[in-house]
């Protein structure tokens, strides 16, 4: 099947950011390791891949469970997700993802509606979609990190982009690049979409259950 097959009679697509939108995947993932040390705990860059579409609250959390033990409170929580997001900025802007804004267009000139759908509450990238996402992402077209009690990979997030577009699941279609946002989308009942933007094995993604898998450069 084809990007313009999966869309075709489909009314909204529920869009999610970091590793779709933008290229930020590589450089969230290193923020998030130098923060972690600075904790006190050594995590390689690489295991935030799997994390990702977690809140920050569910990933720093996931962490303390297992290195020490403890759940940290909203606000310790929230404490070091601001370190986090301002090691993030620290590292300069990030990159539009390389045929994102082409995605976007392709879906809107099929006349669907764009919802953005995520996990991030990262103030620097959502002020940008109004400039380089042009009519795309309207602030009551997204749902972010503070939207939602039970982030990706709940249903949650998906189910809330869903009432925001204003359709049903059967409806629309989700655009992913992580296997945690691909589980939510699927527990939406959503047909979803795996765009393989990052180092993450299709195998990974199938797993998750992902209806269509595309590789990076699809849009280029
Ligand atoms: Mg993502």
């Amino acid at each position: 099947m084809t990007f313009d097959e999966a869309i075709r009679g489909k009314k909204a697509a529920l869009i999610d950011m970091d590793g779709v939108l933008y290229d930020s995947m590589p450089r969230h993932c290193r923020a998030w390791s130098a923060t972690m040390r600075a904790e006190g705990i050594d995590v390689a860059p690489e295991e935030f891949f799997l994390y990702e579409g977690m809140t920050g609250s569910a990933t720093i959390n996931t962490i303390m469970q297992r290195e020490r033990g403890i759940t940290l409170t909203r606000e310790q929580c929230r404490s070091i997700y601001n370190r986090k997001s301002d090691t993030f900025l620290s590292y300069g802007e990030v990159e539009m993802m390389p045929g994102a804004l082409a995605m976007v267009r392709r879906l809107q000139e099929a006349g669907m509606v764009t919802v953005l759908v995520t996990g991030s509450s990262q103030a620097a990238l959502l002020d940008r979609l109004e400039r380089e996402y042009p009519d795309a992402f309207p602030p009551h077209r997204r749902v972010t990190a503070l939207d939602v009690v039970n982030g990706k990979p709940a249903p949650e997030p998906y189910l809330k982009g869903l009432e925001k577009a204003g359709v049903s699941a059967g409806e629309a279609v989700v655009i992913e690049n992580a296997p945690l946002g691909v589980q939510a989308g699927k527990a939406a009942g959503i047909f979803t979409i795996a765009w393989m933007t990052g180092p993450i094995p299709a195998a990974e993604f199938e797993k998750a259950g992902a209806d269509l898998l595309l590789p990076r450069d699809y849009f280029c």
